[in-house]
């Protein structure tokens, strides 16, 4: 069986698909043909690379175990987690008189998701406008550090996996993050593999695809209501609020690019691999460019790794908020859309003075 891309996102389909149609002699048609057949084949390494880890990492979990806080390395074995990001999404809604929102911009939720499949549960971040960093490395790092330190099997061994098309996935501050993790004995060995995208459908994304058809279908007025509409949609979705409407932060964004850089080196043609490893006691990165292709190794941390706390942690990024000229256009635009109960919640009166017709426009535009 070959998996063909499911929607259009795989670009090399695309391409090698249109090289196909366009050859008009027969060698260039063999050649172009061979070609779209080799990366199906590599497609289906990966693909079933994936699943078979997900079913062996699963048939030795603890009877019972959750997604709860636990003692490092306190179970000896390997969790697999997929994570992964979805679209924003837009509150105040209701299904049933979308039109008054229409051209209007309510305000924005953002979902980031930790899928554990041995347990079938995943944690959902809900990155609230007034608190979320924006598409930022630091804000995803920031986001696994608080699933591993909260909702964690204490696992030794972690095999991760995560979608390719996502750039702020693969880099350097990822990596560095993870070769720290096994460095400080927080795990013994992580690995991570992240999938072409269009072939392999993560599980965080079954998820994010159930929560958003409920979504679809409720009326939404605040956060809370986000919250109640994803337990609604599977009670193995666990919803994480990472702040509240006023801004209020419930989840620390830590600045892990500016604190790990000093310590590690960067990885050389780092988007020439998929899959990468890290043990305790080795200050070795090992990566492949896929699942059976010989690993290449590199020096990773830089000597004064050995004199960093391992207790000590990042500076905070504290969040900005929203800008004066966004308080005011919910308050002018959104709030009256908003269930009464909900107003002083969702798009209360700023304390801030009103900005001009200019730096209104630009909110808009944003
Ligand atoms: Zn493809």
């Amino acid at each position: 069986m070959v998996t063909r891309p499911a929607v259009d996102l795989c670009s090399p389909c695309d391409s090698l698909a249109k090289n196909v149609g366009t050859q008009r002699f027969e060698a260039g048609l063999t050649e172009a043909v061979q070609k779209l057949s080799s990366h199906y084949s590599s497609t289906e390494k990966e693909h079933t690379f994936y699943h078979s880890i997900c079913l062996e990492t699963k048939s030795h979990l603890p009877e019972g175990i959750s997604l709860s806080p636990h003692p490092a390395c306190s179970f000896d074995g390997t969790v697999h987690y997929s994570f992964g990001s979805a679209q924003d999404l837009l509150y105040p809604i209701c299904p049933y008189e979308p039109g008054p929102l229409f051209h209007k911009y309510p305000r924005k939720c953002g979902l980031f998701g930790v899928a554990c499949e041995g347990i079938s549960s995943q944690i959902t971040f809900l990155l609230e406008e007034s608190i979320a960093l924006g598409e930022n490395t630091d804000q995803i790092v920031s986001l696994l550090h608080f699933f591993f330190e909260h909702y964690g099997l204490g696992e030794s061994h972690v095999h991760l996996s995560a979608d390719s098309h996502n750039g702020l996935s693969k880099t350097d501050c990822l990596l560095q993050y993870l070769s720290w993790r096994v460095h400080t004995r927080r795990h013994l060995n992580i690995k991570i593999s992240f999938v072409v995208t269009g072939h392999t459908r993560l599980s965080c994304d079954w998820f994010f695809g159930l929560f958003k058809r409920m979504y679809r279908r409720s009326r939404v007025d605040c956060l809370n209501d986000l919250v109640r509409v994803m337990t609604e949609s599977c009670p193995r979705n666990i919803a994480q609020k990472c702040g509240t409407e006023d801004g209020t932060s419930l989840v620390p964004f830590y600045s892990w690019t500016e604190f790990l850089e000093p310590y590690f080196h960067s990885v050389i043609d780092i988007a020439k691999y998929q899959h990468f490893q890290l043990s305790h006691g080795s200050s070795v990165l090992t990566m492949k460019e896929s699942v059976d292709s010989t690993p290449r190794n590199q020096v990773f941390h830089r000597e004064n790794l050995a004199i960093l706390d391992p207790t000590a942690l990042p500076k905070r990024i504290a969040p900005t908020g929203l800008s004066a000229a966004r308080q005011w256009y919910l308050y002018d635009e959104i709030r009256s859309l908003v269930n009464p109960a909900f107003q002083d919640l969702v798009a209360p009166k700023p304390s801030c003075q009103r900005p001009n017709q200019e730096e209104r426009e630009v909110t808009r535009n944003s």
